[in-house]
């Protein structure tokens, strides 16, 4: 292979993962696996597809070209876009069946327009402003949107959605649960007037390891699907409130090969803004990874893994290379596999522990390894 950096998927821990979401929820209950962010850096559509073959009933997506990119590659299934869409690509959405998030009342007379035009009816999923202030329609408009939707032939009221704020961020859970409570009189309101909405879901991956009355219908895990904890947090709360054999196995290794190895003499600087200066002989190894790559630059004491040993990054980060330290480890050589997430022999970094590196969470250090970066999956 003649890459110099690529990222390794594991297919069986894509799998298991779904099936222990899976073994989380009622038998009716569907299971939509969110491959938004190119699957959080885990490839679009070979995440898509695993999580397909595994058994996800629904996969969602943020944008239309995501959506567009899973049906190029064959996907048949039930798309749910969850974020805006430009109204230009209203008929290319409704031809590739996909569902649709609906918020603004202004937007329904051009979706039924696509929608004659495409002869089939637009499936539209309200989403209700429980707390969270992103997404979502509020108390004083929502039941004349979903009267809307269901007043018109060309559009179907197929889902009801809210999203929570605050469950990962927290063991308390009391903000989730006051949304919920939000969330289950926007039920009640429409089930007083005798709609009956087929699909009700509002479960992120914490929600659905931590909250089962949030499942209703459908849950939209993302993060755990690919082996991660939503937060500490999360599983702090987990451990607290049952024990039982449920884990999750992370999916993802990303790996470089070294480019050069070099001996450096005591009082040397090293790399941009002369920030580290050598203290004795250091040996080096040269890895072809940068920021460009998704490697973030403000990490700060961080490390790599070569020949299962720790190597720690010396220097900034630059934009597509970075440095680090093989001193001690003696047969360090150039070609050499550098880990700079996942597995070697006994060592190990999880996104987790960039994360607390370059002070952000796991979700953001796989999403921005950059897609231009191969994705190979693995059993
Ligand atoms: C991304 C997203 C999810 C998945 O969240 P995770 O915490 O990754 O499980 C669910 N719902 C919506 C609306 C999202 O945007």
């Amino acid at each position: 292979m003649s890459e110099l950096t690529w990222v390794e998927i594991s297919r069986t821990a894509l799998s298991s993962n779904i099936a222990r979401l899976r073994s989380l929820l009622a038998q009716s209950t569907l299971l939509c696996a969110c491959v938004k962010a190119n699957a959080y850096g885990h490839g679009l559509c070979e995440a898509g597809r695993i999580f397909f073959d595994a058994g996800a009933d629904w996969l969602s997506v943020h944008s239309m070209h995501e959506a567009r990119c899973l049906r190029k590659s064959g996907l048949a299934c039930p798309i749910y876009i969850l974020g805006p869409i430009s109204p230009d690509d209203y008929p290319e959405a409704l031809q590739l069946d996909c569902r649709l998030v609906v918020y603004n009342e202004d937007d329904l007379p051009p979706l039924a327009a696509a929608a004659r035009a495409c002869g089939r009816q637009a499936r539209l999923h309200v989403k209700v402003e429980t707390g969270t202030n992103r997404q979502g329609v509020g108390a004083g408009l929502f039941e004349s949107l979903c009267a809307a939707v269901t007043g018109s032939p060309d559009l179907m009221l197929e889902g009801l959605a809210t999203h929570f704020a605050n469950i990962e961020d927290t063991t308390d859970h009391s903000f989730a649960q006051a949304q919920l409570r939000s969330f289950n009189e926007a039920i009640a309101i429409l089930a007083a007037r005798g709609i009956r909405v087929p699909i009700v879901h509002c479960a992120n991956s914490a929600a659905t390891i931590l909250m089962p009355a949030a499942h209703f219908s459908m849950v939209r895990t993302g993060i755990a699907a690919y082996g991660m904890w939503p937060s500490n947090e999360t599983y702090v709360s987990f451990v607290r409130e049952r024990i039982n054999g449920f884990t999750l196995t992370p999916a993802l290794t990303w790996k470089a090969r070294v480019a050069q190895v070099k001996d450096v003499p005591p009082g040397e600087f090293i790399g941009y803004g002369c920030t580290f200066k050598t203290g004795h002989p250091t040996r080096l190894a040269v890895i072809p990874v940068g920021y460009y790559d998704g490697y973030d630059r403000g990490i700060a004491g961080g490390h790599v893994l070569i020949r299962g040993q720790r190597a720690p990054i010396r220097g900034r980060i630059c934009m597509n290379l970075l440095m680090a330290e093989v001193t001690d480890i003696r047969d360090a050589c150039v070609g050499d596999e550098a880990v700079l997430v996942g597995r070697d022999a006994d060592e190990c970094i999880t996104a987790e522990q960039i994360a607390r590196w370059a002070s952000t969470i796991n979700y953001e250090v796989t999403t921005r390894i950059n897609d231009r970066i191969p994705r190979i999956i693995v059993d």
